[in-house]
């Protein structure tokens, strides 16, 4: 794999924070690239960069750490819809992109191959080995890209949701811990948290 010290700074950033080089957070941070070349502008200090991601994957750190979306700002907005899809908006213009992987990487049908054989202990040294040379290929080829020639990147309008808000909270009867009242529910005739009604 290609060392980290021969990547360029803000990459190694999403690399120390996510803990490892994979395709996945190179496609996060060329989405993130796409957004950043759109709204001119570098990580959100504060809530005014949006993302709205459509998994759960490694390339989300990268969105995290380039951009400064994060859930604890509540500006990053989580859709489980299992998508390699990304919206970014900018609350001063309410302005945005959306930004569409285009089909499957180059070499995803090789590397899942190797990587089947590899997961079954399998796999030979060399075909270790080429796996390890496709992920590198990738992740190089990405993060050197031009982020229009891997995604379909189209420009939106669209409603914003709404700012984080400072939430007011109550006793679960059950445990007796605070919890956001929105998020409470009723359990045999009390006001519990989640977690007590699920037990
Ligand atoms: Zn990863
Ligand atoms: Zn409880």
């Amino acid at each position: 794999m290609t060392s980290v010290r021969e990547l360029s700074e803000d990459f190694q950033d999403c690399v120390r924070f996510h803990g490892h080089v994979c395709p996945g957070l190179a496609i996060g941070y060329l989405a993130a690239k796409a957004a950043l070349q759109e709204f001119k502008t570098g990580p959100a200090e504060d809530e005014e960069l949006v993302s709205i991601v459509e998994n759960d994957s490694c390339a989300v750190d990268a969105i995290q750490v380039l951009l400064g979306c994060t859930f604890g700002k509540g500006n990053l907005l989580f859709r489980d819809w299992g998508k390699q899809v990304y919206t970014f908006m900018d609350r001063r213009t309410g302005k945005g992109i959306r930004v569409a992987l285009k089909g499957e990487l180059p070499g995803s049908k090789e590397r899942h191959v190797l990587k089947t054989k590899i997961d079954a202990g399998t796999a030979s040294p060399e075909e270790l080995h080429q796996w390890e040379a496709f992920r590198a290929s990738v992740v190089n080829d990405l993060i050197s890209a031009d982020p229009g020639s891997f995604f379909t990147i189209e420009k939106i309008s669209d409603t914003l949701p709404p700012m984080a808000q400072i939430m007011n909270t109550e006793k679960c009867e059950l445990c007796g811990e605070e919890v956001v009242q929105s998020k409470m529910v009723e359990y045999h005739g009390k006001k519990a948290c989640k977690g007590c009604a699920k037990r």
